[in-house]
């Protein structure tokens, strides 16, 4: 499990090795094989952008947010919640929510495509999330959720 988002607070050159690393989650690191085999050429966690996406795809103004069911409450059957503690998590979880549509948002208005690839799907059916999005990708769709 990972948490994207942090805080932006300048981190020395270890703690950014430690942010890097937890970034690379299983479900993150196939999304991008497949597609740097596909022939798209992207750049990693662009902390620049907003939401700093997964990957951001140049050539196509796409950034793609590879998303743990568990920590952006997808609703599906991996969207377990707590029992301990649960104000904590649902305000937790309610943060992460708004902080995507946020996200989303401020992403398009500055003319970028977004895509939302949750880590279901994959698990699912890897190969069929994979053509949706490389489909969605060379489209001009504003969004997708796969
Ligand atoms: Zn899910």
């Amino acid at each position: 499990m990972k948490r994207r988002r942090k805080k932006r607070i300048p981190m020395n050159r270890s703690q950014m090795m430690q942010a890097v690393h937890s970034e690379n989650t299983k479900p993150e690191v196939m999304v991008r094989r497949s597609l740097f085999k596909a022939g798209f050429r992207y750049k990693l966690h662009r902390h620049d952008l907003p939401g700093s996406p997964d990957l951001f795809i140049l050539k196509y103004g796409v950034a793609v947010f590879v998303n743990g069911c568990f920590w952006h409450q997808h609703g599906c059957k991996f969207t377990s919640r707590p029992k301990s503690n649960p104000e904590f998590w649902n305000e937790k979880f309610m943060n992460n929510v708004v902080r995507d549509t946020k996200t989303n948002w401020a992403l398009s208005l500055q003319g970028y495509r977004v895509a939302t690839v949750w880590e279901c799907s994959i698990k699912n059916d890897f190969e069929h999330t994979m053509e949706l999005l490389k489909t969605f990708i060379k489209s001009d769709e504003e969004t997708i959720e796969i």
